[in-house]
């Protein structure tokens, strides 16, 4: 989420065609100063949070720093705890001073309530997939896109007289993957737009390597999740290598072993589910195996552990 990595679709990568609208300003990366507001999407990961870094710096050379406009797409208890709030301290800590927080919502009597990740599978009676991510578009890109409509609706394009100009603004890095190498790094985007409003997306750390991302986090003074660490405060990145859902059907088996070692009753409750809509988690990769594998691995430590306080060697 990227980025929260949240592994947005950026849509279309191929260069704008007749058909397509450009983007407002000729690139390869935007003018500032021509978007009435600058929406970068913090995941409370690290590449969200190197790309808000480089946006704010554009944006103050630009003199439109108050235009810019934090949101985090809240997975609720299907993210790392903490995750919302180290979001919010990324854009506190680079003088945003409007920070969103969107969610999924449902109808549910008169009102609405939100919906997990896990309960939407669990209606579906289906997980999402690297071919069907309605994950990613009906639990982030739907609420952030109610979020351009009420920022547009403050704006007022009667008011001003044309579309709102919207700069949606993305952590999504070339080096990610080869899905995400294709990517245009500023490009219009179309299914967003309408007659009341023009977005375009920018990703500002697209040809950053992983290297250089973690390099500015350890000059700066700003925290990074600890998700990333064996330990919190280790700095040793042996933890997970993505911020993402904690159970994400796009991560690394190693990270979703690693998952459910952290958190195994969120693990559990994913195997109940699993179980009671008769679909695996993964193909071929059902949750209950990987949690097998976490369980063997928990108790396979906690053994070494206690023939290190016994001062024994292992046998055999
Ligand atoms: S499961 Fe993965 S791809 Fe889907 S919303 Fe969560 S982080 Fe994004």
């Amino acid at each position: 989420m990227s980025e929260q990595i949240c592994l947005f679709d950026t849509g279309p990568t191929t260069p704008p065609t007749p058909d397509i609208p450009p983007t407002l300003t000729p690139g390869p990366v935007p003018d500032l100063a021509q978007y009435d507001v600058i929406l970068v999407n913090l995941s409370g990961g690290k590449d969200s949070q190197v790309a808000l870094a480089v946006t704010m710096e554009a944006a103050v050379r630009a003199g439109v720093a108050h235009r810019v406009v934090c949101v985090h797409a809240d997975l609720g208890e299907m993210e790392w705890a903490g995750t919302a709030f180290l979001a919010r301290v990324h854009a506190v800590a680079n003088g945003v001073t409007r920070f969103e927080v969107v969610r999924r919502e449902i109808p549910d009597g008169n009102g609405t309530r939100h919906e997990t990740l896990l309960q939407y599978a669990q209606r579906r009676r289906m997980w999402p997939s690297s071919k069907a991510r309605w994950c990613t578009s009906d639990l982030k890109r739907g609420p952030i896109h109610r979020l351009y409509t009420r920022i547009v609706a403050e704006i007022d394009p009667v008011r001003i007289g044309r579309a709102v100009r919207l700069l949606n603004v993305m952590g999504m890095r070339a080096a990610e993957s080869p899905a995400r190498l294709k990517l245009a790094p500023y490009r219009h985007d179309a299914a967003a737009s309408n007659g009341r409003r023009h977005v375009d997306t920018w990703l500002p750390i697209h040809a950053m390597s992983t290297e250089e991302v973690w390099e500015r986090i350890y000059a700066s003074d700003i925290p990074y999740s600890d998700v990333y660490d064996s330990t919190p405060g280790a700095r040793d990145r042996q933890g997970m290598s993505r911020l993402s859902c904690i159970f994400c059907v796009l991560s690394s088996r190693r990270d979703l072993v690693l998952a459910a070692r952290r958190e195994p009753e969120l693990a559990d409750r994913y195997v109940r589910v699993e179980q009671e809509i008769g679909h695996d988690f993964r193909y071929r990769e059902p949750m209950s195996a990987i949690r097998e594998e976490a369980q063997r691995q928990t108790a396979a430590a906690h053994a070494r552990d206690l023939l290190a306080e016994l001062d024994l060697e292992p046998v055999g």
